[in-house]
């Protein structure tokens, strides 16, 4: 049977669940194909990933070795294109992550295969639905090669549901080689707040917050609704707030429940990055700001005024729930 084959991504030793929604793609190509969804955990000591990945798979491949402890691009695309091999894939997918951009991609050349990028919809088999030019067109991209490599946007598809657990079994890629790279060191910042990319709430700041200090309202509005922080590429330019919260074309594709922009204009560089979120409101002193026509909640007015009054309202309605 073919197989389609999810690079499932695993960090402090558990399955991210930012693959959840490549294993739901990979669910709607396989009813296309006939085939069974496969999951490759590759890493060092990942058994519980292993086996939490199995719920989402009827086989799960597993290589785990020291030499993998860090997921560098040239040892794990080697390891992608064994397993793909080895367990017969018509389609090679992942989660257009920062790893999964930059593994799935070599591992589409080392297969000679054609590769769909940032799929946001499953047409049949072979075809793909792909945004375009800042989210403005939709493209709809067929892949002709034997084998297909896709990246999946995070936020195209729901996260997949658990099931009967498959198997999980060790698979020998061969030799690991570096081909000369070196893992230096990885330099994240560290927050208490939930990931931008998987938040259910994103609380946003745009340039009108002026300077960064000003953005502890916008994080404390955040941490009420137990939501992450984002911004505006203006904000992160200027420095109030460091570049991994930038919310946009050029930074993290966000799709929560809630979206709340203040003093953010809504250039179309940035509604590529949040228009799919399901309820959105704003807070702009500019009542012609692009940003009202995306709203479905808009409250012209300074932040300096309404957000303080927002805490307030938000505090008392959760009092009054306890
Ligand atoms: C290739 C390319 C890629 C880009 N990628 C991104 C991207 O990924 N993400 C992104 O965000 N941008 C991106 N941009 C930049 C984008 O075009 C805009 O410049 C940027 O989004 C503007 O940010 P802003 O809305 O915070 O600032 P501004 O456009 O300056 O808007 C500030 C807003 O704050 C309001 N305001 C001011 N003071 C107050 C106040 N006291 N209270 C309430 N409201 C107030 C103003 O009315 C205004 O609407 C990109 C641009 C290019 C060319």
């Amino acid at each position: 049977m073919p197989t389609i084959l999810v690079l499932a991504e695993v960090a402090d030793g558990k399955l991210r669940t930012a693959s959840l929604p490549a294993f739901n793609f990979a669910r709607q190509v396989a009813k296309h194909h006939g085939a069974e969804v496969h999951a490759l955990v590759i890493g060092s000591g990942i058994g519980a990933a292993a086996q939490e990945a199995a719920k989402y798979a009827a086989k799960v491949h597993v290589v785990d070795s020291a030499a993998l402890a860090q997921p560098l691009a040239e040892t794990y695309a080697p390891v992608l294109v064994a397993a793909a091999k080895a367990a017969g894939a018509v389609v090679v997918c992942g989660t257009a992550t920062s790893t999964g951009k930059d593994v799935l991609p070599r591992a589409a050349a080392l297969l000679d295969a054609g590769m769909a990028s940032d799929c946001t919809e499953v047409v049949d088999g072979k075809t793909f639905g792909r945004p375009m030019y800042a989210g403005n067109a939709n493209a709809r991209v067929q892949v002709l090669t034997p084998t297909i490599v896709a990246s999946v946007r995070q936020t195209g598809f729901p996260a997949a549901e658990p099931q009967a657990p498959g198997a999980v079994a060790a698979l020998d890629p061969g030799a690991i080689d570096a081909k000369g790279a070196t893992f230096v060191k990885v330099e994240s910042a560290k927050s208490a707040r939930p990931d931008l990319a998987e938040a259910r709430v994103v609380v946003s700041g745009g340039r009108g917050m002026k300077e960064g200090k000003n953005f502890e309202i916008v994080g404390q509005l955040a941490d009420l609704l137990g939501g992450a922080m984002g911004a505006s590429r203006a904000a992160c330019d200027a420095g109030m707030v460091p570049n991994d919260l930038q919310v946009g074309q050029t930074g993290k594709v966000v799709a929560p429940e809630l979206y709340i922009a203040v003093a953010i204009s809504g250039a179309i560089q940035h509604l590529a990055g949040m228009k799919n979120s399901k309820v959105i409101v704003c807070v702009n002193k500019d009542a012609e700001a692009p940003i009202f026509q995306v709203a479905d909640y808009g409250l012209v007015g300074t932040w300096e005024q309404n957000v303080p009054a927002l805490i307030e309202e938000v505090k008392k309605l959760k009092a009054s729930q306890t």
